[in-house]
Formats: C-alpha cells, structure tokens, sequence
C-alpha cells in the first residue's frame, strides 16, 4: 500500500474533472493555437477560455493573463522583467529572506548585476512587518516581490496591507501567490498587486502550466519579451501554446473557486485534527508558522528529543515533506526555518504536513498514530543510546 499523502504543498493530483477537459486536446483537438484554420481556432477558443477561468478567480481581466510552464518561470519573468523595464527609475527591490528559490535566486542574480537587494527580515513565525516594508523602500525602489503564502511553514504575509504601502509609494508589487490559491481568498480588485504568479499543479490542475498577472490598469505594468519567437502570449512568451495544460490549469481554477468556500473550511478542519492529535499525545512538539495567520492546510512541527536525520526514513507510511521538496536534494537546513530562528538540530527534525482535497478524516486519524508511535520509538531509541553512552 502506498503512504498516506500529506504533501499537498509539493504537489496535488489532477482532479478527475480536470484530466476529463484535458483529454480532447491531447488527440481530436489536437490544434496549435496559433493556426487560423478550424484546427487552431478550436485550440485557442479552449485556450481564451482557460484565460477567462484563470482571470476570474483572482479578479483579473483575462487580458491580464499570461500563461507561462509554471510559478518558476512566472517569478523569474516578473524579477527579471520589471529589473530590466525599470532600471532606468532605480536599482532596489525589496524581497524577504523566506522566499521560494524562484523569488530569491533571480533577486541574487540581480545583485551580481549591480542591484541592490533588501531582504526585509522576518518575525519568529516567518512574517514580515509592513513598517519595516516601507522603511526598507527608497527613491531607487523599483520592486517590492513577497509571497501570499510560504510553502514550508504557510505564514501570510499581510499581502493588503503592503499593496497599500507599495501603491503610496508607487513601487511595483509583485506576489508569489501559487500556495494561496484556493486556500485564501486573492482578489486583486480589492488587493494592489501588479504581479502575480499562478501555478497549476499546486491546485489540482498538471504540471508545466502557470501564470502570470500582469496589472494593465492603474498602473500599466509592461515587461520586454523573455522568450523570443513568433510571438505567442502577446509577445511576451513566445512558444506554441501548451494547449492541453492549459485547459486543464483553466478547469482546475474553475473548480477551486465554485468549491471554495466549504473545502477552505473541511481543510482547516483536517488540519485541526492532525494538529490537536499529534499535540494530545507527544509532548516536545513545536508549531512552526503563524498560529492564526497560515494556510488552512499547512501544519509544521518540530520534535525535540529525535535524530532528525532518521525521522522522515522512519516515517515510510506518511507521504510529508522534511523541508522545502524543491530543496529536498540538498542536506541543508531550510531556510525557511533558520530565517526564524529554528536551529539546525531542531531543523532537522521537522516536518512539513499538507492536507488537500482527496484527504479524508480516516487518513489523518491513522497518520496521527503512525508519527506519534514513531516519534515514541526515536525517542526511546535515542535515550537507549544515550545511556549506553
Ligand atoms: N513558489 C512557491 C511558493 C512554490 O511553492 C513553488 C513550488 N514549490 C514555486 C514557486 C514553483 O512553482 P512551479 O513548480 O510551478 O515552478
């Protein structure tokens, strides 16, 4: 039997209702959007309809969409677009030290070329103060990117408010919102983000399609082409449009916003149970995050008392995430967690729990007894050792 899977952050399955819509165009639509016979005109009325899906869930217009293979690319292309459109007005952007690596190695890259990068630092539960937001801005302020929502402790950062202080000081905000989608609410009527990223396979639709908000009104953001071609996505992405992906990416933010509302609230329920179970019957355990203000799926614990190297090998009947997965190759700590203050033995003995939309009760209920039966025995073990010693 495969492990139970709480390890929605890394990635979600596709819906069955989305991989239905896909289905067609991989074969009897099988068009290149870009042809003007029927073939083509059936691809990119699926694809303008997808834009439709994609700008309604966030309360954009669908002329604000640009599809893209993903959140990587999206953040990469608003870094890299707005460094090289606005360098002529300055050479600052504002960031934190919590970012996913698509955020926080463009920005290093920038720095190599002469920019100058501020990472506004973070509380004790990954949150960043909007004051300190605003005092880290100068008259070369060119960007402010913070994300909605972290992957590996699901803190919000407190988005409106820092649109507001970006809007006052007119610097262009940009927003990494892919782990928010469908678990807060983003409405960028209400909220003043003139960028921001999307990716697919984080909310139920496949892998290689993303997009990217870019404002065209009040103010009118524009960026140069990143990748050159015939011109595809306005000019701004050039490549034969991933037809199929995209549909799909345009179900699956169909689906989250008809569903929204009870699946936030059966996720968050999910989420207590995991939590209050696990609390109820291990002592030594720390929540990492934001007690109140995190994503209703994400739950982030430390055990103390455990080698925290054995800890996630030991788990094999619990699909979770020890740290960033994009980062799971390497053996460093998280940077997340060092960036609040979690040393590295307690780093290491951490783990991040996802719930989402095919998990059931009877899953976390037996989770809750397999980490606790194995945080018990690591512990015994390593006290056993201990007093061999
Ligand atoms: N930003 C965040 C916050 C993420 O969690 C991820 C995926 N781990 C990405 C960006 C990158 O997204 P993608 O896999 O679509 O490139």
């Amino acid at each position: 039997m495969k492990p139970i899977y709480l390890d929605y952050h890394a990635t979600t399955p596709c819906d069955p209702r989305v991989v239905d819509k896909m289905s067609p165009y991989f074969s009897e639509r099988f068009g290149n959007a870009s042809s003007g016979h029927i073939y083509g005109q059936e691809a990119s009325k699926a694809v303008e309809e997808a834009r439709e899906q994609v700008a309604s869930l966030i309360g954009a217009s669908p002329r604000e969409i640009i599809f893209t293979s993903g959140a990587t690319e999206s953040n990469n292309m608003a870094i890299f677009g707005i460094a090289r459109a606005y360098r002529d007005r300055g050479n600052h952007i504002v960031t934190s030290p919590t970012e996913h690596r698509s955020v926080l190695d463009p920005c290093k890259a920038l720095q190599r070329d002469g920019f100058d990068v501020t990472f506004v630092k973070v509380d004790r539960h990954g949150r960043v103060d909007p004051e300190e937001v605003r005092r880290a801005i100068t008259d070369q302020t060119i960007l402010i990117s913070l994300m909605f929502v972290n992957n590996e402790i699901g803190t919000l950062h407190p988005i409106a408010e820092i649109g507001k202080i970006a809007q006052e000081k007119r610097v262009i905000f940009h927003c990494d919102a892919v782990q928010a989608a469908g678990k807060v609410p983003v409405g960028l009527k209400s909220t003043a983000i003139d960028l921001l990223s999307l990716s697919a396979h984080k909310m139920y639709g496949p892998k290689g399609a993303g997009a990217l908000f870019l404002r065209q009104k009040s103010p009118r953001i524009r960026i140069p082409s990143m990748m050159l071609g015939a011109g595809q996505e306005k000019g701004l992405r050039s490549g034969t449009i991933n037809v199929s992906g995209i549909v799909g990416f345009g179900e699956a933010c169909a689906l989250t916003k008809k569903e929204f509302e009870g699946e936030v609230t059966r996720l968050r329920a999910l989420r207590d149970r995991l939590k209050d179970g696990i609390f109820a019957n291990l002592d030594g355990v720390t929540l990492n995050g934001h007690p109140t203000e995190r994503a209703p799926n994400n739950l982030h614990l430390s055990f103390g008392g455990i080698d925290g190297r054995v800890l996630l090998e030991s788990l094999v009947d619990v699909a979770v995430s020890a740290g960033a997965a994009c980062t799971s190759t390497s053996v460093e700590p998280s940077h997340v967690l060092k960036a609040i203050g979690v040393n590295d033995e307690l780093a290491a003995a951490s783990l991040r729990f996802s719930v989402g939309r095919f998990t059931i009760e009877g899953e976390i209920d037996r989770a809750v007894e397999i980490v606790c039966r194995t945080v018990k025995a690591l512990r015994a073990k390593n006290l056993a050792a201990r007093t061999a010693a």
